[in-house]
C-alpha cells in the first residue's frame, strides 16, 4: 500500500511502515478475523485496521478516532496466517498499542499496571483469585469487566503444587530441558506443569524447573507495555540454565513472547513442538475412549505456526478419536486482558466457540494455552454444554502407561 509515513530511525517505527507498504488490500485476511466475523465492519477487520494505522502514522487521523477499532483487536494474528503477502501485522499493532495505552487517563494506566503486576506474581494472583472465587455469587450485580473476571475463575482454586527442581529421565536419557511454569497457569492449573514433567520423563528427558522464575512479560507486552515486558523477559530468561537442549513453555502465549524476545542461551520451544521433534517412545492409550476436538491456541498456531505437531501427538494416543472442530483456528475470545477490556466481544467469541465444540460431538476439548482453557471452559459451562477441557500435555499424561502416569 502506498503511504506517506515519515521515515524513522527507530527500527520498530520503520517496521510499522514496512508492514503498511506490504499490504496489497486484497482482503484475504477478513474471513480469518474474529472481530470482523462478529461485527462485520471493515474498520474492525485487519485490512481496515491497517488503513486506520496508516492514517494515524501519516498524521491524517487522530489516534482517538482509530482507538475503538484498534482496541477491539485481539492480537490473535490469524490475519498473518491468512495473508498471502506476508504482512507482519504484529509489527504494526504492538507499537500502536503502546501509543493507545499512553493516551489513556492516568487512573486507567495505574489500574492496568496494578492488574498486570498482580497477574505476573503467582503469590499475589493466588490471593486475588481466592478472593475473586469467594465473590463469584456477587458477580451478577457487578459491572461487566469485573463480572467477566470472576466468571473465568473456578469456584475452588486447585492446591498449589511445587514441581521438583530436577526430575530424572526414565530409561535411556534422550534429552535435558528446562521448563517454564507460567504465572497464571501455576495458580489456575498447576497440573499442566506436573503433566509435562511426567510425559517428558517417561520419554527419556531430564527436566529442570528453576524456582522463582518470575514472569516472562507476555501479558505486559500484549497489553502495550513493550519496555516493561521486555525487561521482565530478560530477567526471566536469565533464570534458566544454558546446559539444556531447550527451554520449554506449556502456555502458548508465554512461549510465543519468549521466542520474540529471546536473544541467547538454549532455544525456546513449546512442549508439544519439542515432544513431536523428539518422537515419543512410550505407548499412549486412554483409560476410557474419548472424542477429542483440538482448538488451535492463537499464539501457537498463528504466532508460532505450530498446528501439525499437536495433532500428530494426539494421533499417537489409542482410544482417542480426533473430531473436526469448525473454526478451530478462530480465537475463543481470550487474549491477555481482553475479557476485562472488551467483555461483550470476548463473551460473543466464547459463545461461538462453545457452540462449535458442542456441534463437533466432542467429549473433550484440548488446547495448549491457559487462557484458552479457562475461556473455553467458562464459555462451555455458561452455555450448558457438558464438555471437559484439558491441555494437550495433560491428555498425553493421562494416556501414559500406569507406571509412568502415576509417578
Ligand atoms: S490479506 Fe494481507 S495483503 Fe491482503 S488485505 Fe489482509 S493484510 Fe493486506
Ligand atoms: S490480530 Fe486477530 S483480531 Fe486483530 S486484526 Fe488480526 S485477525 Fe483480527
Amino acid at each position: 500500500m502506498h503511504h506517506q509515513i515519515p521515515p524513522a530511525n527507530d527500527p520498530r517505527r520503520a517496521a510499522m511502515a514496512q508492514a503498511v507498504s506490504s499490504c496489497v488490500h486484497c482482503g484475504f485476511c477478513l474471513p480469518a478475523c474474529p472481530t470482523y466475523k462478529v461485527l462485520g465492519e471493515e474498520m474492525d477487520s485487519p485490512r481496515g485496521r491497517i488503513v486506520l494505522m496508516k492514517a494515524v502514522l501519516e498524521g491524517a487521523l487522530p489516534l482517538a478516532d482509530a482507538a475503538p477499532h484498534l482496541d477491539r483487536c485481539l492480537g490473535c494474528l490469524a490475519c498473518e496466517t491468512a495473508c498471502p503477502s506476508g504482512v507482519r501485522y504484529r509489527d504494526l499493532i504492538e507499537p500502536m498499542r503502546e501509543d493507545l495505552v499512553a493516551r489513556r487517563p492516568a487512573a486507567d494506566r495505574l489500574q492496568l499496571g496494578a492488574l498486570l503486576g498482580v497477574m505476573a506474581s503467582p503469590g499475589l494472583f493466588r490471593v486475588a483469585a481466592a478472593v475473586g472465587a469467594g465473590a463469584k455469587p456477587l458477580a451478577p450485580a457487578l459491572p461487566a469487566p469485573m463480572r467477566a473476571m470472576l466468571d473465568l475463575l473456578p469456584a475452588r482454586l486447585p492446591s498449589p503444587e511445587m514441581p521438583p527442581a530436577l526430575t530424572a529421565a526414565q530409561g535411556r536419557r534422550r534429552g535435558r530441558v528446562a521448563l517454564m511454569t507460567g504465572c497464571v497457569q501455576q495458580v489456575l492449573r498447576p497440573g499442566v506443569t506436573a503433566a509435562a514433567i511426567r510425559v517428558l520423563a517417561a520419554n527419556g528427558v531430564e527436566v529442570v524447573v528453576p524456582a522463582e522464575q518470575g514472569c516472562c512479560g507476555a501479558l505486559a507486552r500484549h497489553a502495550g507495555d513493550h519496555a516493561g515486558g521486555t525487561t521482565l523477559a530478560a530477567a526471566h530468561a536469565a533464570r534458566f540454565p544454558a546446559d539444556v537442549d531447550a527451554v520449554l513453555a506449556t502456555a502458548a502465549g508465554c512461549g510465543s513472547s519468549m521466542k520474540d524476545t529471546h536473544t541467547g542461551g538454549a532455544p525456546v520451544l513449546d512442549v508439544l513442538e519439542y515432544l513431536d521433534r523428539l518422537g515419543p517412545v512410550t505407548p499412549l492409550a486412554l483409560p476410557e475412549p474419548a472424542r477429542v476436538a483440538y482448538q488451535d491456541a492463537c499464539h501457537l498456531a498463528h504466532a508460532q505456526q505450530i498446528t501439525a505437531a499437536p495433532r500428530r501427538l494426539l494421533g499417537l494416543v489409542s482410544g482417542l478419536t480426533l473430531v473436526p472442530l469448525a473454526e478451530s483456528g478462530l480465537c475463543c475470545g481470550s487474549a491477555g486482558l481482553y475479557n476485562i477490556e472488551q467483555p461483550d466481544l470476548a463473551a460473543a467469541l466464547g459463545r461461538r466457540k462453545a457452540d462449535a465444540v458442542a456441534a463437533s460431538g466432542a467429549t473433550l476439548v484440548v488446547s495448549a494455552n491457559i487462557g484458552c482453557l479457562t475461556q473455553i471452559g467458562a464459555s462451555l459451562a455458561a452455555a450448558g454444554h457438558a464438555v471437559d477441557v484439558t491441555h494437550a500435555v495433560e491428555l498425553l499424561a493421562m494416556a501414559l502407561p500406569r507406571r509412568h502416569g502415576s509417578q
